[in-house]
């Protein structure tokens, strides 16, 4: 079976600051990790490749420094890695970012299961692993806890929704976008941190792939960030410090007070 991991490099942090001016992110003293969720996304591909056989390419669409995320992919145990990293791929949004990650494994060729996380932990928005499924005409399913059996041409995942789970079957080749109640993510082993030493992350330009230049980067983006703001923090909570009968009824008079009982 050959699987297509898809992982983003994101800030290690949720709490990025907003340049005021450009309406974009401050990267600069930034760590950068791997999103959590493909870490999850990654593990699942190994374990399925244990059972199944096969083989795990992870990709990435990003600066070169993204090189660090898929080296770390290596060390995990995947078996290949293909960086996708072009000028002309830089300003994407959601829907130009898949276009290019469908084209990469349109490329790759003979796919039969894509893994992408749940969403990014910095753009959020959940969107790139059913557009990729979109561009590529076949079936998928998000939020996916489980991976039941897959047979030749059918996967059986079980989906979360709110209060438990449904039971899906999906015809193959087939995109899935997991949780992390997914796994256990397994830590690096010593041969594969040797292996990442030595591998060059094999990059793949607009050149390599078979794309319509309308349709990537800034051009193939219709969003349009009109401004990006952090929420203001609500008003804080009050305390309320003494004997509990007095506080009580102060804060029953509170509540009163705001019209919430
Ligand atoms: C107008 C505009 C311009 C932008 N310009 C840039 C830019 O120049 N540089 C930049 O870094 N970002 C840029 N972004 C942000 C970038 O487009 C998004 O981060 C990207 O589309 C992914 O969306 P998301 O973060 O919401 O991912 P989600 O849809 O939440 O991610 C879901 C899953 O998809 C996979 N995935 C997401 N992104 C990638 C990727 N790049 N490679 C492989 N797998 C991936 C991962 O498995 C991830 O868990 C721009 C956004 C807009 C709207």
């Amino acid at each position: 079976m050959k699987i297509v991991v898809c992982i983003k490099q994101v800030p290690d942090t949720t709490d990025v600051k907003i340049n005021k001016e450009t309406n974009t992110l401050i990267r600069e003293g930034v760590k950068s990790i791997i999103n959590p969720y493909d870490v999850y996304a990654i593990e699942e591909g190994l374990a399925l490749k244990e059972i199944y056989g096969g083989s795990v390419t992870v990709i990435s669409m990003g600066p070169p420094q993204v090189c660090e995320a898929l080296k770390e992919a290596v060390s995990l145990g995947v078996d290949n890695v293909i960086l996708i990293s072009d000028r002309a791929f830089a300003g994407a949004d959601s829907l130009a970012t898949s276009y290019t990650l469908a084209k990469t494994i349109e490329k790759i060729g003979e796919v039969d299961l894509i893994i992408t996380g749940k969403q990014a932990i910095d753009g959020d928005t959940a969107q790139v692993g059913p557009g990729i499924a979109e561009w590529l005409h076949i079936p998928h399913s998000t939020y996916i806890k489980a991976v039941e059996e897959i047979t030749g041409e059918h996967i059986r995942v079980q989906r979360m929704i709110e209060g438990g789970y449904e039971r899906i079957e999906l015809d193959m080749p087939a995109l899935i976008t997991v949780v992390k109640e997914i796994n256990e993510p397994r830590f690096p082993s010593i041969r594969g941190i040797l292996r990442s030493r030595e591998i060059e992350v094999p990059i793949w330009t607009a050149n390599d792939l078979d794309v319509d230049e309308t349709r990537i980067g800034l051009k193939g983006s219709p969003t349009q960030v009109v401004t990006i703001a952090t929420p203001e923090l609500g008003s804080k909570g009050e305390i309320f410090r003494g004997k509990a009968e007095e506080q009580v009824q102060k804060l029953f008079a509170a509540l009163r007070e705001r019209q919430i009982v």
